[in-house]
């Protein structure tokens, strides 16, 4: 059963005004019924604290999935008490997967309720990002131990890591051909090529820096490939 949220003042003033509220969203996912609800419900409490404190309290660290050198942003909570103890543990790990998206963001209703449902009934929190300024769709909010359940589940259905740091980075493409007058080539067929290229360099960081490639076909460049990669195709 769902537990009864923290006092959030500050968080309930941005569920004013006339557009959605992302807090009203982690609010409903915190109230849900699933494993991940009381990560939710820990992380609007620590971010409640931030408002009050203006302190930001996660950091960085190394989490990753088995075989793959990155894909995972790891957050680990350093709100404690004065004996070193989290105030919200539930919220001691909030690690997101980066996970690559099919050519074009072609999904299926089913599909992404599969992908939804494989989120939290392994205990991830719920709060997905179709799709993050990287083009990964985002998953957000796992422990270390649920991160690689949560992998190898959707590994399973067809999808695999996404890059992160110093490394080829998610690639994507605009729709294209499937349902676009303007497309003047095969935009899923050049995002496979550049993917099967180089997905040895998404997946095991060894770059200096990290490398992007978006393609858009044709010069109104809905993927923004010209300003948001270093190779714009
Ligand atoms: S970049 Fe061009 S071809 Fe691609 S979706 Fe936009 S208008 Fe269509």
């Amino acid at each position: 059963m769902a537990k009864e949220l923290y006092n959030t003042p500050n968080l309930d003033e941005l569920e004013n005004g006339p557009w959605p509220s992302f807090v009203t969203g982690l609010k409903r996912l915190a109230q849900d019924d699933h494993a991940g609800a009381s990560m939710v419900r820990d992380v609007l409490a620590t971010l409640e604290t931030s408002y009050v404190t203006k302190k930001g309290y996660w950091k960085g660290g190394t989490v990753g999935v088995i075989g793959y050198g990155g894909g995972v942003i790891p957050r680990f909570n350093e709100l404690k008490d004065e004996n070193g103890d989290y105030k919200f543990k539930d919220a001691a790990e909030f690690h997101t997967l980066r996970i690559q998206p099919p050519a074009g963001m072609h999904y299926t209703s089913d599909l992404l309720r599969t992908m939804c449902d494989t989120f939290v009934d392994n205990g991830g929190s719920g709060l997905i990002a179709f799709h993050g300024q990287s083009g990964d769709i985002m998953f957000q909010g796992a422990t270390e131990e649920t991160t690689q359940t949560i992998f190898n589940e959707l590994n399973e259905i067809g999808f695999d890591m996404g890059g992160a740091g110093p490394a080829v980075r998610t690639g994507m493409s605009c729709v294209g051909a499937a349902r676009c007058e303007m497309s003047n080539t095969n935009e899923s067929a050049a995002l496979r090529t550049l993917v099967n290229a180089f997905l040895d360099d998404m997946h095991r960081p060894a770059l200096p820096y990290k490398m992007k490639f978006k393609v858009s076909g044709c010069a109104n460049d809905c993927m923004n490939s010209i300003e948001r990669s270093d190779f714009a195709t």
